[in-house]
């Protein structure tokens, strides 16, 4: 079994690179069908999904764009209120069909937070592609439209995703071996 150490902990390969690209191209397949003629605008969701949206954006064969976002949280005048906004969305989205381009749907605390974000500039529609989705921990009854893979409640790195910083760099997936 092909494992890695990233600071403390130890991983163990779940999801090898030759699927996460097969599941890559499902994903764009099923644009290029659907988005054809519609120009759509790509949101992609800075750091995680930057392998994801480079794979993904390199297998769209219709009319695009692509811009990159970050999530920003800061507290509100409660400390228990975290009010999250996207920095760097410099286009103008109203009237355009949007892909948020996410690495992870886990809670989808986050997605729910992105799709507020946007609605308010009033896009003409706005779509979710994720590259991984966990519907053992989803709590929302957003749809996914786009979803690459379904995996279980486990920590995972690899493919743009982080442990602490580190770990991105690694072209397989890999979940943490709890001990
Ligand atoms: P949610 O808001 O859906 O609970 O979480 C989404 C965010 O949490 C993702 O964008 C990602 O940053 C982080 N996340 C969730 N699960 C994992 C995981 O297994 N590994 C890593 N590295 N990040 C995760
Ligand atoms: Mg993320």
């Amino acid at each position: 079994m092909k494992t890695v150490k990233i600071r403390d902990k130890e991983f163990s390969i779940s999801i090898g690179e030759k699927d996460i690209l097969k599941a890559v191209q499902k994903v764009a397949d099923r644009i290029n069908s659907d988005m054809d003629g519609k120009h759509p605008l790509f949101i992609a969701i800075l750091n995680g999904s930057f392998m994801f949206a480079s794979d993904l954006f390199k297998r769209l064969s219709i009319p695009c764009e692509i811009s990159f976002v970050k999530l920003s949280s800061y507290v509100g005048t409660k400390t228990t209120e975290n009010v999250k906004t996207l920095i760097g969305l410099d286009e103008n989205i109203e009237g355009r069909h949007i892909i948020i381009i996410e690495d992870i749907v886990d809670s989808g605390h986050t997605i729910e937070d992105i799709l507020n974000n946007l609605k308010q500039y009033s896009p003409a529609s706005v779509k979710v592609a994720t590259l991984l989705f966990k519907p053992n921990a989803y709590k929302k009854n957003i749809t996914l439209d786009y979803v690459g893979i379904e995996i279980p409640n486990d920590f995972i790195v690899g493919y743009g995703l982080d442990y602490d910083g580190d770990g991105r760099n690694l072209a397989d997936i890999y979940k943490i071996i709890e001990k």
